[in-house]
């Protein structure tokens, strides 16, 4: 299934959706605020966009995305 996780821009917050394709990426919005601004994040521990990802908990929990 593909699922990805994204943060939102608006409120920082973490959200898992199902994503088939570009146009239902598109489409998502926060679960949160309603933003539609998200981007994808890449589940690996590394930092991009010179944003530290790395503390959010999810690093080498064994796969499962912790999500508080
Ligand atoms: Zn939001």
């Amino acid at each position: 299934m593909p699922i990805y996780e994204y943060e939102c821009t608006k409120c920082g917050k973490k959200m898992e959706a199902l994503v088939f394709s570009k146009a239902d990426e598109n489409k998502l919005k926060c679960f949160h605020c309603g933003s539609g601004e998200l981007k994808r994040i890449v589940s690996m521990c590394f930092s991009f966009g010179g944003r530290d990802i790395s503390n959010s908990g999810s690093c080498g929990s064994g796969g499962k995305v912790g999500f508080s």
